[in-house]
């Protein structure tokens, strides 16, 4: 039976709990190797292409959510903690294999959205016409529109959740490439130069089953001044 008493009792144990270790608790669970980036912009920068709601959602919940886990999967390896999100996937071998699924998904689920935010712009300059990845896509494509209708026809053709990606293999040559789920292209050997987010938690509540068209408005967000350095970079 609950007495007055005992009540009271288990009401001041219950407030003591809360006002310590919970919060402690949540507090340790942004801790971690590995930090959420912050955007670099406001949730609504993007619209009305990508949506304020979807950027905000996907930014504190979606990205937030492969932060938390890959720190939880590394949570009993200090060693593994030391090496950047790129080392890991570079090399999946040599993460434990009771660990390796949750490092090769929430790791490239950190890892591609931290690169995606950066090739994001609206209103960026356009593809310098003199640089050298105008080169390269003119060795891919024979015109700006088959670039287009090529990454457009790519991208629906990727059944589920995944990634559609311009990467870099290891013989510095520029690919158009997918990837399933939150795989990375730093796991298949090649550098991702940028991609594009293809789950449907990237363009659901505003195109809805649409992909289409989320895919064509991703055109006018491309961020050429980041890509085209990052590119320079790469094949330097
Ligand atoms: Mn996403």
């Amino acid at each position: 039976m609950i007495t007055r008493r005992h009540a009271l009792k288990s009401a001041a144990v219950m407030a003591a709990a809360f006002a310590s270790s919970p919060i402690r608790t949540l507090a340790q669970s942004t801790e971690g190797a590995h930090k959420l980036p912050p955007l670099g912009y406001a949730y609504d920068a993007l619209e009305p292409f990508f949506d304020a709601k979807t950027m905000e959602i996907h930014h504190t919940k979606h990205h937030q959510a492969y932060v938390t886990k890959l720190n939880e999967a590394l949570r009993d390896h200090p060693d593994l903690q030391k090496l950047s999100v790129e080392e890991l996937l570079k090399d999946l071998d040599k993460v434990p294999e009771s660990i390796r699924g949750a490092v090769r998904n929430h790791g490239g689920g950190h890892y591609n959205h931290t690169l995606f935010w950066q090739c994001l712009k609206k209103d960026a300059r356009p593809l310098n016409p003199d640089g050298n990845l105008i080169k390269a896509f003119g060795e891919l494509f024979t015109s700006e529109d088959d670039a287009k209708e090529q990454f457009v026809k790519t991208a629906m053709g990727v059944f589920g959740s995944g990634w559609i990606w311009f990467a870099v293999d290891k013989e510095k040559s520029l690919k158009l490439v997918t990837t399933a789920n939150q795989d990375s292209p730093l796991s298949k050997g090649m550098t991702p130069l940028f991609g594009l987010d293809l789950w449907e938690h990237a363009y659901y509540l505003k195109y809805q089953n649409k992909r289409a068209d989320y895919v064509q408005a991703f055109a006018a967000l491309i961020n050429w001044e980041f890509i085209e350095a990052r590119y320079d970079k790469i094949v330097a």
